[in-house]
């Protein structure tokens, strides 16, 4: 039923320790992506929602499912914990999906596991349509993320303050392997399994660098490049990840574990959402130098692999962390420059255009998304040229957005004067960058709120709004408001 064909099974026992999911008594599907499925090439269309409740509640194992919770260890804020892994998740296997690339097939919520500590291995139905929501939201944006398959409800309850209605929630990933997997055999001195684990890695996420003289060193250049990159993504998104642990960050550069992630809504920097986050280490804008601290984190990890000179590895690695700065900054003005309609060669003075907007928004509160869509349809009319009532709204709309509105003002005039240096149709590439939708907290708030009383309707609307964000569909309009003071949410709560 499912094509499985699983290598992590494969590897030596010390990573990953086989596991059962625990049957639930009444599992009630909540959502099937049968999209994904069909990529997967998961053979499900003959199943009913009783037969998909089963398979992905875990009560029923398809056949050629090898269970595993995966070892790993990892920084939680900044504090080393030897031992984490999968406490609440168990993969059942790999399949390849239609363009040959391998996929992991997760269950997160379904049972303990050696690695659950004092935690229950379950999941409550609010993390769990959070999850869901967000990481479709990211494939719609088109950043790299994991994706989710369905979602079960197990017709248990799951004690946390109060109890809550479990549910299991079915991830697919390129790959779960984190930096904390490799720091899992580092801490121990356990350089063979470090060894082993980074051959793997370069086998199913990175080949061509099999090639390469220094494959370790190459191997950390290129996890660092998808990091700097995502990272900036993220930002060009307004996405704040929440909890970028090295246990909650992919050498795949997929964006993994969507517990108190959130989108911004006003521009603010130093925006924190996650209530467990007092410090503001995961701020919006201490992502990319997180990034890069997890990479170095990643670097030590890898040292012993990256010449049997020490001071020579040590000097190789600091050359990856220094370059991860760099690309960065080219990934994030690229980002950037794009979201302000330029796309041809970068000119001095890019970088503080874009400042002088961001500083604006960040002085007028002004709603991150809108903020970009509106100056998407200025673009718009600007070039259409014609019709001046068209225009002078447009631009009205867009100053509307800022409270004071002065900075945007000024901002208007240099950054039309840049544009006129371009050549293509800012406009247009605008609406591509920029999405007039983004699964906004108020929105996931009363989708689970609405889930919770029993009531998918919201749940369902958002899903589907989220999957097309760059495309203005009058059905979503609601969805694209920012929220009403009222509606405004401050914290967001990790799953645990
Ligand atoms: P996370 O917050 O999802 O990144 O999880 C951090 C660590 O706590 C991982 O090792 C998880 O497997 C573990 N964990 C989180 N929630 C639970 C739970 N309900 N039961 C067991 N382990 C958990
Ligand atoms: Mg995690």
């Amino acid at each position: 039923m499912f094509p499985f064909d699983n290598s992590y099974a494969r590897l030596p026992e010390k990573f990953h320790s086989a596991v059962y999911p625990e049957a639930v008594k009444g599992p009630v599907l909540i959502k099937f992506n049968a999209p994904l499925a069909k990529k997967l090439k998961l053979d499900l269309d003959e199943a009913d929602t009783a037969r998909l409740a089963a398979i992905f509640s875990g009560n029923v194992l398809p056949p050629g499912a090898e269970p595993l919770a995966m070892a790993y260890a990892g920084h939680q804020f900044g504090n080393f914990v030897p031992r984490l892994g999968d406490g609440r998740a168990i993969l059942l296997g790999e399949v390849v999906d239609e363009t040959g690339v391998r996929r992991d097939i997760q269950l997160k919520g379904a049972g303990p596991t050696p690695f659950s500590r004092r935690g229950d291995g379950r999941a409550a139905l609010g993390p769990v349509l959070r999850e869901y929501i967000v990481s479709e939201a990211m494939a719609g944006l088109g950043i790299p993320a994991t994706r989710a398959l369905a979602a079960v409800l197990t017709g248990e309850g799951v004690q946390r303050e109060t109890v809550l209605p479990g549910a299991v929630f079915v991830r697919v990933a390129a790959s779960h392997v984190r930096i904390g997997t490799f720091q899992y055999f580092a801490a121990q001195g356990d350089t063979d399994g470090v060894r082993t684990l980074a051959d793997y890695v370069i086998e199913r996420h990175y080949p061509a660098l099999k090639q390469a003289d220094n494959p370790y060193l190459a191997l950390l250049d290129a996890v660092s490049a998808r990091q700097a990159e995502l990272i900036a993504r993220w930002l060009g998104v307004g996405f704040i990840h929440g909890v970028m642990n090295t246990d909650n960050m992919t050498v795949s550069g997929e964006t993994i574990d969507f517990g108190p992630c959130a989108f911004l809504d006003d521009y603010d920097p130093m925006k924190v959402f996650s209530s467990i986050d007092q410090q503001g280490r995961y701020a919006y804008r201490n992502q990319p130098g997180i990034g890069q601290w997890n990479i170095a984190r990643l670097a030590e990890c890898l040292l012993p692999l990256l010449d049997a000179d020490e001071e020579k590895a040590v000097e190789a690695a600091n050359g990856v962390l220094k370059a991860f700065g760099e690309r960065f900054q080219a990934a994030w003005l690229s980002v950037f420059s794009q979201k302000i309609g330029i796309a041809g060669a970068p000119e001095e003075g890019d970088g503080e255009l874009i400042q002088a907007l961001l500083s604006a928004m960040h002085e007028g509160r002004a709603d991150f998304t809108l903020t970009f869509r509106r100056l998407t349809k200025l673009a718009l009319a600007d070039a259409q040229g014609g019709d001046e009532k068209v225009r002078l709204d447009a631009e009205a709309s867009f100053l509307e957005g800022f409270a004071p509105w002065d900075k945007a003002e000024r901002f208007l005039p240099l950054w039309r004067a840049r544009l006129a240096r371009e050549a293509g149709d800012a406009g247009t590439l605008m609406r591509r960058v920029n999405p007039a939708l983004i699964a906004r907290n108020h929105r996931i708030e009363e989708a689970i709120v609405a889930a919770m009383a029993g009531d998918l309707s919201p749940f369902e609307t958002l899903v589907a709004a989220v999957a097309d964000p760059y495309t203005d569909r009058p059905e979503f309009t609601a969805l694209t408001q920012a929220p009403r003071d009222e509606e405004r949410v401050l914290r967001t709560f990790c799953g645990t």
